[in-house]
């Protein structure tokens, strides 16, 4: 069974009226589960949880905590360009990367077998001690080291198809071994990093892997890459668990960059 991660809670952040990283994305997805019956009678709901600051700090600087804790007394604080704070948006980031903790979990204790996180703010550009890209905790960063400490999972890929390179992500495992990022994304584009050439160091060299693409690239394009690129990875590679960063800004409709995936592309 799959699971999914949903909470009206996630709605509570919010950057602006006219922000495209709005709570009106989840409100779509949960409504649309809602009137499909026939699906969600196949989903178990997982409730998430509060991510705790020690989990958090597992990937962030304490001092970036704080910072983000210290957001709540105040009616908006802007982080960087694209990003900033309401009073609820550090309670709702750490129920984010609680969602995929308990996503996470309920899949290590087989009571279901994959899951998907419909949770916000999202996490891939979140570095060390920095806010970016409407991203404030790196959710999958702190879900793969929770397997890690939780569940002694020491092969774990992280698939990242959103269009735009998880410069978090890779900073966060670029020098380990027992963590696999492998990204597929528009390039050049923001945030700028993500070209081929970044490989990992040290224990980490070869398992960085980036797949930069122009734009214009559709689901045959995509295809060819996972076939050619990522699948002969995993046979070498054998992961025991495998996160996705799965954003769906490669998709066509998409009017931040211009890749041109399809809905059965995606699937
Ligand atoms: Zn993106």
């Amino acid at each position: 069974m799959t699971g999914i991660v949903k909470d009206p809670r996630y709605f509570n952040h919010e950057m602006g009226v006219y922000h495209v990283e709005s709570p009106a994305r989840l409100k779509t997805i949960y409504r649309a589960l809602e009137e499909d019956k026939q699906l969600t009678s196949k989903l178990k709901i997982i409730s998430p949880r509060l991510a705790q600051m020690e989990e958090i700090l597992w990937i962030h600087e304490k001092n970036y905590y704080y910072l983000l804790e210290s957001t709540q007394a105040r009616e908006r604080v802007i982080l960087d360009p694209d990003t900033s704070t309401n009073p609820s948006s550090f309670q709702t980031a750490r129920l984010a990367v609680g969602g995929v903790l308990e996503a996470a979990r309920a899949i290590m204790e087989e009571e279901i077998t994959n899951a998907f996180a419909l949770v916000r703010p999202p996490g891939h550009h979140a570095e060390k001690a920095r806010a970016m890209g409407f991203c404030l905790f790196n959710n999958v960063a702190i879900a793969a080291e929770y397997l890690k400490r939780s569940y002694s999972v020491d092969r774990i890929v992280i698939f990242d198809w959103d269009v735009h390179h998880g410069n978090g992500t890779q900073n966060a495992f670029y020098n380990r071994d027992d963590v696999l990022y492998f990204s597929v994304h528009q390039y050049p584009h923001y945030p700028g990093t993500g070209h081929w050439s970044e490989i990992g160091q040290g224990p980490g060299q070869g398992l960085t892997i980036n797949c930069p693409l122009q734009g214009g690239k559709g689901d045959a394009d995509y295809l060819y890459a996972l076939e050619r690129l990522l699948s002969p990875i995993i046979d070498t590679y054998q992961p025991q668990f495998f996160l996705v960063s799965a954003g769906f800004d490669p998709h066509q409709a998409d009017p931040l960059s211009s890749m041109l995936l399809t809905a059965p592309g995606f699937a």
